[in-house]
């Protein structure tokens, strides 16, 4: 029997620490879709390399990118995905210089898709009645068909201020200014590249969420999406 390939797609993206996580969570366990955070797949990617001690400073693209295709074949990216560590100083550090590699763009591509068709089941064992995938190429790149597409974005201070207290939680010393600087850049590195760089899709809705707090930006989303999908959901 050929399996159905889902159509009920919502595409995220947006700059870092703009609530695109928090937003795919919330929309995810509300409708009972599967969600996939695809930075976590290069912040992954990004874990592995510092742990294996490459040199992140000089990075070898081949190497980098032969690296991503094991983590693939073996199915490890989840694991590295699954720990903590990917969202250290650390990783925020390298991990934009690690995805801008088109050749391991192109092998976390396919993954990618094949979740958005192909959702896996909720955590409970439900079938997911659709796929949330939220990154920075989604509606470009990665899913350019989705019904839906959102881009979330917040003043460059709002989302330094967020990222800093996430540091701080987690136990990590961390300033507001190295913090802002380090989102000013990789924002630089994200927009700039040459291979699928962070672009708003001409069809996407724009929200922005520097003065809202998670529930407002939830109710914002929600509305939209219950009106488009109207028919699917019911
Ligand atoms: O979303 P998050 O901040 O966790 O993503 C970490 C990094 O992974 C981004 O700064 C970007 O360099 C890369 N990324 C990407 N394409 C995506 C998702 C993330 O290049 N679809």
């Amino acid at each position: 029997m050929i399996k159905e390939e889902n159509k009920n797609i919502i595409a995220i993206d947006g700059p870092a620490g703009a609530g695109k996580g928090t937003l795919t969570k919330k929309l995810c366990e509300y409708y009972g879709f599967a969600g996939l955070d695809t930075g976590s797949l290069y912040r992954a990617i990004t874990l592995c390399l510092i742990e294996i001690g490459h040199d992140m400073e000089h990075l070898d693209e081949k190497f980098a990118t032969e690296t991503a295709q094991k983590l693939s074949d073996t199915h490890e990216i989840l694991t590295y995905a699954k720990n903590p560590n990917i969202r250290s100083q650390l990783t925020n550090k390298y991990v934009a210089n690690v995805a801008k590699i088109p050749e391991l763009r192109a092998i976390m591509r396919k993954y990618q898709i094949d979740f958005a068709l192909f959702p896996p089941n909720l955590p409970d064992g439900r079938k997911a009645k659709g796929a949330i995938i939220e990154g920075r190429d989604i509606g470009t790149v990665i899913c350019p068909n989705a019904p839906i597409k959102f881009y979330i974005t917040a003043t460059a201070e709002a989302r330094a201020s967020r990222r800093l207290k996430e540091y701080l939680d987690r136990g990590e010393s961390a300033s507001y200014q190295e913090v802002l600087a380090s989102i000013i850049k990789r924002d630089e590195t994200d927009s700039h590249r040459a291979s699928s760089p962070l672009k708003q899709a001409d069809d996407a809705i724009l929200i922005n969420t520097s003065e809202n707090n998670k529930e407002q930006t939830f109710e914002i989303a929600k509305k939209i999406i219950d009106e488009r999908f109207k028919i699917i959901l019911t």
